[in-house]
């Protein structure tokens, strides 16, 4: 118990688009919904985040 608080590991966008194209930019935003990682471009981007268009609810 020493320390400041732990740094989440460094997170990947693990947004998929519909091309099966890979993103690998650091992730910003975590989805509880589908519980991963996106980056600020792909989290509100419905082709790569399936449920991005329920995040106004959150
Ligand atoms: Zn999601
Ligand atoms: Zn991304």
């Amino acid at each position: 118990m020493s320390g400041p608080a732990v740094k989440p590991q460094e997170q990947k966008c693990q947004g998929i688009s519909r091309v099966d194209e890979p993103c690998d930019k650091g992730a910003q935003q975590y989805c509880e919904r589908c519980g991963q990682w996106f980056c600020h471009t792909h989290y509100p981007d419905p082709e790569w985040h399936a449920c991005a268009p329920e995040q106004g609810e959150v």
